[in-house]
């Protein structure tokens, strides 16, 4: 017995340098809070407009659906997906007491210029941080959202006193168990470079949102964290965009809508070559 205890032993001390060493050439293990395959984003719903990173004049979202949720001052469309989580939050409110109304969703790069301009004459080229620059607008990606209750959707002008309202305490709350993120946050206006604004939701996803609301993290910020991260994976021996596709497990994930929960006919897979 001893003997053999003594021969297992040199084995084991063959053997385990000789794993190390696999492991250590291995791809490194995914760490990261969020999946992979959230942050691969096929669907574009992490987009970021800003000052920085402008949208083109002809970036449009193909899947803008019109808003059938509460709201008011005439017709608007959100992306599907937005459009789905905020039917669901507006019911979820509706059972806690509050009724939301859209003030304000998708906005195209023509439109958002036409606001700017007006806003630039009305503060005589002053740029006062309440219009975005055109391609710098949330409003262009389909994913930006201003909510209000009845009484704020009656006045003129908008400000951070609408935080006060039960309202917008509810959607600061809950907004992220659909999906939202409170785009603007007042401690972040250094670095998004726009006011507070507590009615300005912005759809991002479920575990984004969960993960940017417990990490106090603006959009701005947590694209650079979750980039750097994908970065060092990388530099490290990953291949995050292989990974991502096989986890998809298609080869080419781009047709996949890894997001949609509407039902078999809105899953439309691309394989090239195929008719
Ligand atoms: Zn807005």
């Amino acid at each position: 017995m001893r003997k053999a205890a003594a021969v297992l032993f040199l084995i084991l001390t063959f053997i385990m340098p000789c794993s190390v060493l696999a492991v250590s050439t291995d791809i490194p293990d995914w760490d990261y809070p969020v999946p992979a395959v959230i942050l691969y984003d096929p669907s574009d719903y992490l987009v970021l407009a800003n000052r920085q990173n402008l949208l083109d004049s002809s970036y449009s979202p193909t899947d803008l659906v019109k808003v059938t949720a509460k709201h008011v001052n005439g017709d608007f469309e959100l992306r599907r997906a937005c459009h789905e989580a905020l039917s669901a939050m507006f019911n979820a409110a509706k059972e806690a007491g509050y009724t939301l109304y859209v003030k304000s969703a998708y906005r195209s790069y023509g439109t958002q210029s036409t606001m700017y301009e007006n806003r630039l004459d009305k503060n005589k080229g002053r740029d006062d941080g309440w219009v975005s620059y055109p391609g710098a607008s949330d409003h262009q990606t389909g994913l930006g959202v201003d909510v209000l209750n009845y009484a704020w959707t009656q006045k003129d002008g908008m400000n951070a006193e609408f935080a006060k309202t039960a309202e917008a305490k509810w959607m600061a709350e809950h907004c992220h168990e659909f999906g939202f993120v409170i785009r603007y946050l007042s401690d972040k206006q250094a670095i998004t470079g726009i006011n507070f604004e507590p009615w300005h939701l912005r759809y991002v996803g479920t575990e984004c949102a969960a993960y940017m609301k417990e990490n106090n993290l603006s959009l701005e910020e947590f694209t650079e964290e979750w980039q750097a991260y994908v970065a060092s994976y990388n530099a490290n021996g990953g291949d995050f965009e292989a990974y991502c596709k096989s986890a998809l497990s298609l080869p080419d994930p781009m047709g996949l809508d890894i997001y949609d929960n509407s039902g078999d006919e809105e899953m439309s897979f691309f394989f090239p070559g195929a008719n």
